[in-house]
């Protein structure tokens, strides 16, 4: 049995200092513009550090609902990305190989992929504005099917090519990274060493936190 899930998952977001409207060239200088990042509001705040593991099912309420992944391996299909998305989307699979949750790819895309990425200029999306160079939604993750158990079958990552143009590569990094980690069943954590960290992208990768999960539930 399938349930489907008609709720967007939850929104990952930047805002960037007015002196960046317009901006189009892709910044270099970490350090200038992470004194311009503002963390936007995201429903999973509250949530105490360490306490970052969805269980089987999770919900954030409305437009927001992520469930963990249902198997190992964990299986990704790339919807015609663009070389930095694939690029980022393979360096976290790279971490994801020191974890128990082993990954693979799908060349075409099957109902119980676990993992579908797609790239856009997104203008809106799940009743959002997305990142315009100046501030709105960056990335997203969205259950799209479960298991009669309640698990992730299908999720849908999708990336903002605005922020991807516009941000570092480490910030793609950080940012595949954390929808990634959505997929599998990682929610947010107030952790620096983590990529889920909504919103700073301080971090490329899983924290020790985070794998504990990862090994435990895979
Ligand atoms: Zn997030």
């Amino acid at each position: 049995m399938r349930l489907r899930l008609d709720r967007c998952s939850l929104l990952d977001q930047v805002r960037v200092g007015e002196s960046l409207s317009g901006m189009t060239a892709k910044w270099t200088s970490r350090v200038a513009l992470a004194g311009l990042l503002m963390v936007a509001s995201v429903a999973a705040l509250a949530l105490p550090a360490g306490a970052n593991w969805t269980g089987t099912t999770y919900d954030y309420g409305t437009c927001s609902s992520m469930n963990r992944g249902d198997s190992s391996p964990h299986s990704f299909y790339y919807s015609k990305l663009s070389s930095p998305v694939k690029n980022a989307a393979d360096a976290t699979r790279q971490r994801l190989s020191y974890t128990d949750l082993a990954t693979k790819s799908h060349s075409t895309q099957y109902a119980t992929t676990d993992v579908v990425i797609i790239d856009k200029y997104y203008v809106s999306y799940c009743d959002v504005d997305w990142f315009d160079g100046v501030s709105g939604a960056t990335g997203h993750e969205r259950c799209n099917a479960l298991t009669s158990t309640g698990k992730c079958e299908t999720a849908d990552v999708r990336i903002s090519m605005y922020f991807v143009d516009l941000l570092p590569t480490s910030y793609e990094h950080s940012l595949l990274c954390h929808e990634i980690g959505h997929s599998i069943g990682l929610t947010h954590t107030s952790d620096t060493t983590s990529c889920l960290k909504p919103s700073t992208y301080s971090s490329v990768t899983y924290s020790t936190h985070d794998i504990g999960h990862i090994n435990a539930n895979f």
